[in-house]
């Protein structure tokens, strides 16, 4: 994976080396800033970048900056807008992560107001072998920090050290991923993903009220689930006891795609291995994300295109 040249900064497109903050910049002290994470993806045949579900990232970050208070708003059009002109530039042909992150430039202290900057940057992404083999996850000593202290809902840059600090956790005890509970002892959700598990045949996951963010993958998948695969779909709370129960689990997002779990606490999922319905919605999910499954065609948000906007 090669360092990318270029990245764009406030609309304009610039060298790599130029995408720096200030050291006194709110955004640097106190993770005042708020991002999306984005995935493009190549398809061969139609020679084709298509963005997933970009609209719906960018609609969040609005949503995020105005819960944040910040004095401009950059809106979704404009940072689609400056997201294609990167693309474009890049000349992306092969599977990009993007990001997009609108930040306070300024030092107001505590960093409540001030001038409002953007960075757009999109590096190259290989499929990860966990996609295919599954991950161990370990239930969370640290809890999922609640919604009345501070918002998993919103994406916010400093709310991703809660989840590092489990992450840290499960990488020193030898496992793959954190699932992490909240304040009332449920399930909530991975670091920088959702969980879904398959118990009795139905897909049974934490609801938005359970400190997660509102994942635009979650949504994708309660879709395809409920009406491609015809399988019912349950938005409830979810005790940490009943994980031992669940035939298959997965995580979901924009980064984990569709991740199977394969143990929870070294306690396997089903036989150990992916299960069946989770290989069954990878091959459906990827397959809309890059197009060669024509459905859902207002999810891709084709690049190399001069309809594009
Ligand atoms: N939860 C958290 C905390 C995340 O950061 C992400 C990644 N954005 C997700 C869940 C998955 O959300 P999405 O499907 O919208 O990427």
């Amino acid at each position: 994976m090669e360092t990318p040249t270029v990245l764009s900064l406030d609309g304009q497109i610039v060298p790599w080396e130029q995408g720096t903050v200030h050291v006194t910049s709110a955004a640097f002290k106190y993770g005042a800033s708020v991002f999306e994470g984005l995935r493009g993806y190549w398809n061969q045949a139609d020679q084709q970048l298509y963005v997933f579900r970009a609209p719906e990232h960018l609609h969040r970050l609005e949503y995020s900056q105005r819960f944040h208070r910040f004095d401009t708003i950059y809106d979704a059009a404009t940072v689609s807008s400056h997201m294609v002109d990167l693309l474009r530039a890049m000349d992306c042909r092969s599977n990009v992560h993007i990001v997009t992150t609108a930040y306070l430039k300024g030092g107001a202290n505590p960093g409540v107001t001030g001038p409002v900057g953007l960075a757009i940057t999109a590096v190259e992404r290989a499929a990860p072998d966990w996609v295919k083999n599954g991950v161990s996850a370990q239930v969370s000593s640290w809890m999922r920090v609640p919604d009345q202290a501070m918002p998993m809902r919103v994406k916010t840059t400093a709310n991703y050290n809660n989840g590092r600090l489990a992450a840290l956790q499960a990488t020193a005890d030898g496992y793959d991923a954190p699932l992490m509970l909240n304040a009332r002892g449920k399930l909530s959700e991975g670091p920088g993903m959702c969980f879904i598990m398959i118990r009795d045949g139905k897909a049974v996951m934490p609801s938005i009220t359970n400190d997660i963010l509102e994942s635009i993958t979650r949504e994708t998948i309660i879709k395809i689930l409920r009406e491609d695969m015809s399988i019912e779909v349950i938005e409830r709370d979810i005790d940490r006891s009943e994980l031992v129960a669940a035939e298959e689990a997965f995580f979901c997002g924009t980064a984990w795609e569709v991740t199977p779990i394969t143990s929870i606490d070294r306690l396997t999922i089903g036989n150990g291995q992916p299960g069946p319905l989770t290989r069954q919605l990878q091959k459906h999910y990827f397959g809309i994300c890059d197009g060669s499954i024509a459905k859902h065609a207002e999810w891709r948000l084709p690049i190399h295109d001069h309809r594009a906007r």
